[in-house]
């Protein structure tokens, strides 16, 4: 475990932010989560171009370029020796007084830190997960990957509570994403999922999946909204994300998918996925 902050390494038990920090008193800031695999960022190119928008989309001025950036993720790999694992990363507006309204002279304060993790458990990529269908009580701009995360937080909490990996969430009758993954169903042998609107995390595994490997592998993907009756009537479901990759689920509220048998199309993305981070990160 190592952090970096404002490009400076530190050790994760020093006390380095400040009290007035507004990522702590409004979680006014945006974060990325990037894995490592093999001593190599996956798919950094694309996490940090959500990072820009993130930051954009509620205007925070953009204070490290695309190539610090890049250069911080490696110190970090470096440094720790980590080479799998997860790298953190995000910024806020700074710190200021606390008054809600943007700071005149603020300068976002970016941190980061790498942690180590083991591969997916073989058992879960293997056999699938449980889910929970909860309301999505979110605000209207899940796209951003913004600090709030109270309502995924207690999502999440839920899931576990019930003994399930995790809470996928129901807004206004549609399916929206997981509490930290999206959410995909089969029916019919055409794969669907929410559309990238302001109600969802426009995942970065999601687009990978819909741009590369459904291509790859000749899958129909529809991007349409759907309800909880499609969902309990479909053949595979399964999870993207970063830290998920591709995960099946073998039972939605307690009622099993496909008699608890992961179907094919979502070994075949699984393997598309594998050999595409081979690819990327070469073992
Ligand atoms: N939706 C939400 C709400 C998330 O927190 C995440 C994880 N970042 C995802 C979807 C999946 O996104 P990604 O594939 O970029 O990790």
């Amino acid at each position: 475990e190592l952090g970096l902050i404002n490009g400076r390494f530190v050790d994760m038990n020093e006390k380095v932010v400040t009290m007035e920090d507004r990522g702590h008193q409004f979680g006014d800031g945006v974060y990325e989560v990037t894995k490592v695999y093999n001593g190599k960022c996956f798919a950094l190119r694309p996490h940090l171009d959500r990072l820009y928008q993130s930051l954009r989309a509620i205007r925070i001025p953009a204070t490290y370029t695309f190539e610090e950036l890049v250069q911080f993720h490696e110190a970090l790999i470096k440094e720790s020796g980590i080479t799998e694992g997860a790298i953190y990363l995000q910024i806020t507006r700074g710190a200021a007084p606390r008054v809600h309204p943007f700071p005149e002279q603020v300068v976002p304060c970016l941190t980061m830190s790498i942690r180590s993790s083991g591969p997916v458990k073989q058992e879960l990529r293997d056999n699938g997960v449980k889910i929970i269908l909860i309301p999505d009580e979110r605000w209207l701009r899940c796209d951003i990957k913004s600090l709030n995360l109270l309502s995924n937080v207690l999502g999440k909490q839920q899931a576990k509570e019930a003994g399930c990996y995790e809470a996928v969430m129901v807004r206004e009758g549609s399916v929206t994403e997981g509490t930290s993954s999206n959410f995909f169903v089969v029916k019919d042998g055409v794969i669907w999922t929410h559309p990238a609107t302001n109600l969802i995390l426009k995942g970065i595994t999601r687009t990978i999946l819909l741009e590369r490997l459904a291509k790859e592998l000749d899958l129909t993907i529809l991007e349409k909204a759907f309800d909880v009756s499609f969902v309990k009537g479909a053949s595979e479901a399964f999870l993207s994300g970063t830290s998920t990759e591709i995960m099946p689920v073998n039972s939605i509220d307690g009622k099993l998918v496909n008699d608890g048998v992961v179907g094919p199309i979502t070994r075949k993305l699984q393997a598309a996925y594998t050999q595409l981070i081979d690819e990327e990160c070469g073992w």
